[in-house]
């Protein structure tokens, strides 16, 4: 019964008709079915039965329709990595025996980008930022865009990307991330950009690249763009101990400095700082005592009242509150080692080290 359906071709029709409506662009593919579970059972009782390794009924309709497509198709069967997966489902079909019963499902299976982004200017988050207020839906806090910020460094590149590839969405995946005021810059941070569901999967990345960066001009900046894999996703987030940040902070104090002052900073390096959760993101995270270590720390005075800091440092650590001390969370700090209030005024990233 199912095999005249893949014989005369009615199966393969109703795939086309699919993925035409789709507007498909794919090289590899996997075939799945459905078939009621008495069925399947009843495989299962024979085989036992018969004592012979026969494969069983649902094994066999996917490889003759894999068959089949394959030679229509001209794509290739890909049991790991398939670009689409096309789901026959037959539990219906097995009762009424009817064409029309024949449903056609298609699975989409995402792609990866990977790179380096910088962020030339201040003001604008990693990843799309829902609205507090609505949610996202639109409202008169967020002048109807259901968002926090008009643009994001995922945006900014994914816009390009939704459009070119036809895709559903995207998730953007950073190895870390800076703060909405902090620029981005040296050869950029890591990231992977996901996207669900698209309809053409074979891009020229160069050009894409171009285009991207021409769109995003004077506010970010995308490099090494290359075809990656899921697993790069998670592993991107993962920081080893030898990971390492190069930060540069614009330093503002209350009372003058000067250059002797400065010196003592040094002491901060090969030093580990405690610090509690910081008050500007206690709302959002818990509150502990984290370890981070400074590596490394120079200063140059701009000012009487204002310094340069570049500090290299463990992967985490709160800059801003190294600085300012934090009402006492963070310790050993800048405030306490110049004896008077300093605050981070600027911040950059410099080099996302591994
Ligand atoms: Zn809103």
């Amino acid at each position: 019964m199912v095999h005249d359906n893949i014989e005369n071709g009615n199966i393969f029709e109703k795939i086309i008709k699919k993925i035409n409506y789709l507007d498909l662009k794919f090289d590899t593919f996997l075939i799945g079915s459905k078939i009621p579970t008495e069925i399947l059972k009843r495989g299962e009782k024979n085989k036992r039965k018969l004592d012979l390794d026969v494969e069983n009924i649902k094994k066999e309709i996917n490889r003759e329709i894999g068959k089949l497509l394959e030679k229509k198709l001209e794509k290739e069967v890909d049991f790991e990595n398939p670009d689409i997966i096309i789901m026959v489902d037959l539990r219906k079909f097995f009762k009424t025996s009817q064409r029309e019963d024949i449903k056609i499902r298609i699975q989409i299976n995402p792609i990866f980008i990977e790179g380096k982004y910088k962020k030339l200017v201040r003001g604008i988050p990693q990843t799309k930022w829902p609205c507090r207020k609505c949610k996202g839906k639109g409202c008169d806090k967020c002048n109807g865009t259901g968002k926090m910020y008009k643009e994001s460094v995922e945006e900014l590149i994914s816009s390009i990307f939704l459009e070119e590839t036809n895709g559903y969405g995207t998730k953007f995946h950073g190895a870390g991330r800076e703060d909405i005021d902090v620029r981005m810059l040296g050869d950029g941070r890591p990231f992977v950009l996901e996207i669900k569901e698209p309809k053409k999967r074979k891009l020229d990345l160069e050009k894409l690249n171009k285009k991207v960066n021409d769109h995003s001009k004077g506010k970010t900046e995308y490099n090494y763009l290359k075809f990656s894999e899921k697993k790069r996703k998670v592993e991107i987030k993962v920081s080893s101990p030898d990971t390492y940040k190069l930060y540069r902070a614009l330093v503002e104090c209350d009372t003058s400095i000067e250059e002797k002052d400065l010196e003592k900073i040094k002491q901060l390096a090969n030093t580990t700082i405690k610090q509690q959760t910081p008050l500007r993101v206690a709302h959002r995270r818990a509150d502990k005592i984290r370890e981070r270590k400074v590596k490394d720390i120079s200063a140059n005075i701009i000012n009487s009242h204002s310094f340069e800091m570049i500090v290299k440092t463990q992967g985490g650590l709160y800059i801003k509150e190294l600085i300012s001390s934090d009402d006492k969370r963070t310790t050993p700090n800048v405030s306490e080692i110049l004896k008077t209030k300093a605050i981070c005024k600027e911040l950059d990233v410099i080099e996302v080290g591994n």
